[in-house]
């Protein structure tokens, strides 16, 4: 062929990458042992595995095989490692971090070629996107290590994280679990997938290069059922970092419920791509292929859903297929090369079922006319159209090359199309027309939302999802939350956690570590009446008998029982309703009817706010001798608690229209707008101790951010609760957004927890009713907060109120508004 031939048919050449010094890498040090306490050491089982290169299928070098006994020696390194690295200061671990980061620039092509041979994906995409991105994530997070004493003050690290990967981005979810860690002070046991741990190998080295204090990193390889599980049931393990699907995700969720364990989860996804027909249909093409054919369409926020508005589809849906003619499949090393090999003879099996699924159910396929190459596993680009929404290849993540598309007529059907799944991992919205897009990108459950572009990513904007996508976020600041905790817990996480109260009459055992001056543990039963304050507490309360609250209304209970609330003399002090599973039913239907609340202006919550204050303080005695009748304390410090009560509401008034996002500026011409969103309906039970400002804490940030609450309050003194539905009344407060249901406590958490209609749940009670909401917060990957049987100092303004609990009230969701022409 001469150069006029070339010209004419305009043919690619072959432009491999040279893969020498990559095999010669392999060589020299296979087999590969695991990397504990910068040394290489060989595994106890004695046993290898083989890493293939999915584009040949041919082994590519030998791996070992961890199991417990190596996982229990690499926890024990890095807990002895953490206990320096823990307290290095902020400059010096972002100078490690920094080197890193160098590290991995002068290493890149070594790694992208690694990457490429071990994962079959394209040496442009290793090159140009993964490599760079793991760079840019180190230097970020040298910048947060440096500032985390400034930016991040009384947070502490965690201790030991065990952090487990899957294999599509092997080392940059490795970069995306592994730098946030120690730059929060953290040691680290990585787990790369079976498939893919060459790379993380490699980073070792770069580990042992830059001199990282023995310990810090280390890397175990190996199957899942040895490394992985031992890892998350290990007990010096102090939180789990996962990436992978939502059924591992949910068996982590279970096998730490309760632990007390630190949990992060980035989970599947079914990613809407909606187009409306304003679009450029050009760029809409070029997005597609990015969005659905980057990686094999191995990514977990894939935009695998294409929702396009009716108008347009045939043209769209012809430009598409014109382009997927025209996609190069093969070598993942040559560089011209546009899609390269599925990861797994395993996972091209799975690709090849749910297509033929597809075709079962009546979709239509259309695939290019060339042919795969027949070495290795290849899988082509496919379209379906003609997807009816509730089919199959329309719900389960398919986790390949594999698009799917409908069509909608209105913005408000594309809304509703994109939200019909049980994921929320990201969206992309395609229009010219910058209100539309700006409009319904608030819309869409969706922890990111690319406008005019998809699958951009940015260490300084945070990933992560809604629902069963997971939660937790991985980059910016909202991602270091993930590896510290408050330093006020440790101190009160070693004080004896307060006995289990689901009796409901036992008084409360407080054990509150931090007394301050109006603590209530300061009070004895010597003072629990004080007889100059004129009330008498053998009144008894029977004509007041609340309901319970749902939807603005009082409400009898469904079944019909009460229960008797006592004082500590255990004399009958009133009686609530005992709520059930259709009460929690009922409520939870409200909250979600009340959803308006979250488009309220935040100026409208400020207002409601103060004047629950307002209407609170007015009957201030009122509300102090029900905390004394309830609890036998002074009057004098309830009528404390009624006002620190009325300052949290303050508090909260204040930050409902003050906590707001950042604009970030990753490298691109555009912003990325990070917005804190309310959650939803969030599910809460309050402490027993402290009737009124427990509830109030728990009711008072997540209202201000817009959620709307199902409340059990406590079950010992619920009537400081109850007594709360008039000051809501007179407060304007919108039926439905506090819903309130008494009864059993923990029984309720755990119906609430279990609810597929909740989105988060928060739980202040035993140890063994956090594990029960923990353990059934695993069938639709809610958030949950709970306590763990360990006391918080309601009346302290840092454990009690404040930027914890606007977090745990809120999501931040990450809108991509690229600009210019
Ligand atoms: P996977 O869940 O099978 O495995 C992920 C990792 O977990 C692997 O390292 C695996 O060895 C380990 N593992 C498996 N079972 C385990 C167990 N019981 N205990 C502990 N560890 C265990 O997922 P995969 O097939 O490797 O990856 C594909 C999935 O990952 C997709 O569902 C995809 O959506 C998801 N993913 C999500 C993100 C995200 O950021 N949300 C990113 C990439 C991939
Ligand atoms: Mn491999």
């Amino acid at each position: 062929m001469n150069v006029m031939d070339i010209f004419k048919t305009m043919e690619y050449g072959l432009a491999p990458e040279a893969a020498t010094p990559a095999f010669e890498w392999i060589k020299e040090r296979q087999p590969f042992g695991l990397f504990i306490n910068n040394q290489w050491v060989k595994p106890a089982s004695g046993q290898y595995l083989d890493s293939i290169n999915p584009s040949t299928g041919k082994p590519l070098a030998q791996i070992a095989a961890a199991n417990s006994a190596d996982v229990d020696i690499a926890v024990a390194s890095a807990r002895t490692a953490f206990e320096s690295w823990g307290q290095t200061p902020g400059h010096v671990r972002a100078r490690y971090l920094y080197a890193i980061a160098r590290h991995i620039q002068k290493h890149s092509r070594l790694l992208s070629v690694l990457e490429s041979l071990d994962n079959g994906k394209s040496i442009r995409e290793t090159r140009d996107l993964d490599i760079p991105l793991v760079a840019r994530h180190f230097y970020y997070h040298a910048g947060w290590a440096q500032l985390m004493a400034s930016e991040l003050p009384g947070y502490e690290p965690v201790g030991v994280v065990g952090q487990i990967i899957p294999w599509n981005f092997p080392l940059l979810m490795m970069a995306w679990k592994i730098a946030p860690a120690l730059a929060m002070g953290n040691t680290v046991i990585l787990k790369p997938a079976r498939y893919t741990s060459l790379t993380a190998l490699k980073f070792a080295e770069i580990v042992q290069e830059v001199g990282l204090p023995a310990g810090v990193v280390n890397i175990l390889t190996g199957e899942a059922s040895q490394v992985g599980e031992a890892l998350v049931r290990h007990s010096g393990v102090n939180k789990i970092a996962f990436t992978g699907s939502t059924d591992v995700g949910s068996s982590i969720r279970r096998a730490t419920a309760g632990s007390g364990k630190k949990l992060s989860l980035e989970l599947g996804g079914k990613s809407p791509f909606i187009v409306f027909d304003d679009a450029d249909l050009d760029s809409v093409v070029e997005g597609v292929v990015d969005a659905i054919w980057f990686n094999q369409g191995q990514v977990c926020c894939a935009g695998s859903r294409l929702l396009v508005q009716e108008d347009i589809a045939g043209r769209l849906i012809n430009k598409l297929r014109a382009r997927m003619e025209k996609l190069r499949i093969g070598d993942p090393l040559d560089k011209a090369v546009d899609m390269g090999a599925i990861v797994s003879p395993g996972q091209l099996q799975e690709i090849q079922r749910l297509v033929s699924q597809g075709v079962e159910e009546g979709a239509e396929i259309w695939q290019p006319s060339w042919a795969c190459p027949t070495e290795g596993y290849f899988f082509p680009p496919t379209l379906f159209t003609n997807v009816s929404p509730a089919t199959t290849i329309a719900q389960v993540e398919i986790f390949g090359p594999v698009l799917v598309s409908m069509t909608f007529r209105t913005p408000a059907e594309a809304v509703a199309l994109a939200n019909n799944t049980r994921y929320g991992l990201a969206a992309s919205v395609w229009s010219e027309n910058i209100n539309l897009a700006l409009d319904v990108a608030p819309k869409l459950k969706a922890g990111t939302v690319w406008i005019n572009c998809t699958n951009m990513f940015d260490a300084s904007s945070g990933f992560g999802g809604y629902r069963e996508s997971g939660f937790g976020r991985e980059g910016g600041k909202e991602g270091l939350y993930e590896y510290v905790r408050p330093a006020w817990e440790k101190a009160v996480s070693t004080s004896p956690a307060p006995s289990s109260s689901s009796n409901g009459s036992s008084p409360s055992a407080d054990g509150h570590a931090n007394a301050t001056q109006f603590n209530a543990t300061d009070t004895t039963s010597d003072d629990i009446i004080d007889s100059s304050n004129g009330f008498t507490p053998t009144l008894p309360a029977i004509d007041r008998t609340p309901k319970m609250f749902i939807k603005g209304k009082q409400v009898r209970p469904d079944s019909g029982y009460s229960q008797d609330v006592y004082d500590p003399q255990h004399r009958v002090i009133g009686q609530v309703g005992e709520g059930n599973r259709k009460d929690i039913r009922n409520a939870v239907e409200a909250a979600h009817a009340a959803s308006g609340w979250a488009a309220s202006t935040t100026h409208n919550r400020v207002q409601i706010l103060y004047y629950m204050a307002e209407n609170l303080a007015v009957r201030e005695e009122e509300f102090a001798r029900r905390i004394v009748q309830q609890t036998g304390r002074s009057f004098v410090d309830a009528a404390n608690e009624v006002q620190t009560t009325i300052s949290r509401l303050f508090s909260y008034a204040a930050w409902a229209d003050k906590y707001e996002g950042v604009v970030h500026r990753p490298p691109l011409r555009g912003v990325v707008l990070a917005m804190h969103e309310p959650i939803g309906v969030i599910g809460m039970a309050c402490p027993d101790e402290y009737p009124l400002l427990g509830f109030i804490s728990l009711v008072a940030p997540a209202i201000a951010m817009g959620n709307t609450v199902v409340v059990i309050p406590s079950q010992q003194s619920p009537l400081s609760a109850t007594d709360c539905y008039q000051v809501f009344e007179t407060s304007d407060l919108p039926a439905g957004v506090v819903n309130i249901v008494t009864g059993q406590r923990d029984t309720l958490s755990e119906v609430l927890a279990d609810h597929d209609d909740v989105d988060a749940m928060w739980y202040f009670g035993s140890a063994d009713g956090s594990k029960r909401v923990e353990l059934a917060s695993a069938g639709n990957m809610k958030r949950t907060w709970v306590s763990y049987g360990h006391p918080r100092n309601w009346l302290d303004s840092v454990q009690g109120e404040g930027e914890e609990f606007l977090r745990e009230s809120t999501q931040v969701k990450n809108i991509w508004v690229p600009y210019g022409e």
